[in-house]
């Protein structure tokens, strides 16, 4: 704990920087592979927080097939009373495509300049990063730590491999101040995708197990991903 100082406040420079991770995502809808990564990944880092970050209109992506608002009740549902986790909106509240850069300067900006953020991504993700709107400037606000993703294979491309070269460490636990280093952390394989999950749900069949129950029973009762819609 920080020392009094003699006005009563706790002095700044005593005080722990924070360990904030990021999860983003379409989530459409969130399921056990994004949760349970990203409950694993807090323990294992010992984040203060994680947020999970439903994108509006993904860049990179055809449109989700349910509407943002469904996609936040269900990532909201499925976190609710999970003290690490916790949902943040605001690309949802943005009136423009949702690039990474942009949230991630904006919640830089609302940090402490030794505060740690580290950006969670998928092994697919991560190797979709030179497409990325400004990518080479990601580093510069967040350490990344990769996912590996049983039902992922592709190889990185050769921009990545460079910067794999450059900026990785092999113990996530020893990445360094508030940004700019690669890890991959070991989280259990879970095989499980929201592609796989739509088309259960169009075809009719469960997605009990794969989704949480609080999620499942939402999209039950707003008939979501059924082939009607
Ligand atoms: P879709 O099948 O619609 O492409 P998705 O299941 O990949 O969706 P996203 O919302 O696109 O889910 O993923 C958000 C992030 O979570 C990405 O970084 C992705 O790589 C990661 N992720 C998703 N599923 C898994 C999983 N099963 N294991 C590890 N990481 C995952």
């Amino acid at each position: 704990m920080g020392e009094l100082s003699p006005s009563g406040n706790v002095q700044v420079s005593d005080v722990l920087p924070r360990r904030i991770g990021v999860l983003g995502g379409t989530f459409d809808p969130v399921h056990i592979g994004h949760l349970r990564g990203a409950l694993e990944v807090a323990e294992m880092m010992a984040l203060d927080e994680l947020r999970l970050t439903p994108n509006a209109r993904p860049p990179h992506r055809d449109t989700p097939q349910v509407s943002a608002l469904d996609r936040l009740a269900m990532v909201e549902c499925a976190v609710a009373g999970v003290a690490t986790l916790v949902v943040d909106p605001r690309e949802l509240q943005r009136d423009k495509p949702s690039y990474t850069i942009d949230t991630l300067e904006l919640m830089r900006a609302e940090l402490a300049a030794d505060d740690q953020l580290f950006l969670l991504l998928g092994w697919d993700a991560f190797c979709g990063l030179p497409m990325w709107h400004r990518w080479e400037e990601l580093l510069q606000h967040c350490h990344i730590l990769v996912l590996q993703r049983p039902d992922a294979d592709s190889e990185p491309p050769d921009a990545l491999r460079n910067l794999l070269a450059a900026r990785s460490v092999s113990d996530p636990l020893a990445l360094k101040g508030p940004s700019g280093q690669i890890a991959f952390v070991w989280q259990t394989p879970l095989a499980v995708s929201a592609t796989q999950i739509r088309q259960l749900l169009a075809s009719g069949k469960s997605v009990r197990y794969l989704v949480p129950d609080a999620v499942l029973a939402y999209i039950d009762a707003h008939g979501l991903y059924r082939a009607s819609n």
